[in-house]
């Protein structure tokens, strides 16, 4: 069974050396968590508001920040793994991560 929330973070970044993206400007990243597992006795697989908690801990990082203090090449690409990593380490679940730059564009890891 799979279980997903959502969450956005707001954060500055620029490709360095891109035509189009080399200065400095912002987007709202929605994040997707899906996680994937069994029910437990009391009927969940977990509290959307536990992992709605471990969620917002990892994003905390990235949010209202300046993304190339961060990351060497902030692409969503890049952050997707590094979100990935992180939450890793704090999800006991196998899951799909999918971000969100903008409307339209996303990458999943
Ligand atoms: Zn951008």
């Amino acid at each position: 069974m799979k279980l997903g929330v959502i969450d956005y973070i707001d954060s500055a970044h620029y490709i360095p050396g891109h035509d189009q993206c080399g200065s400095l400007h912002g987007h709202t990243y929605k994040v997707e968590v899906v996680i994937e597992g069994e029910k437990n006795k009391s009927g969940m697989i977990m509290d959307f508001s536990e992992l709605k908690r471990t969620i917002r801990e990892a994003l905390a990082l990235y949010d209202h920040k300046t993304l190339n203090e961060i990351l060497e090449y902030p692409s969503v690409e890049n952050l997707c793994e590094a979100l990935k990593r992180s939450l890793s380490e704090r999800l006991h679940f196998p899951f799909t991560l999918r971000i969100w730059e903008g409307h339209g564009k996303w990458v999943e890891l």
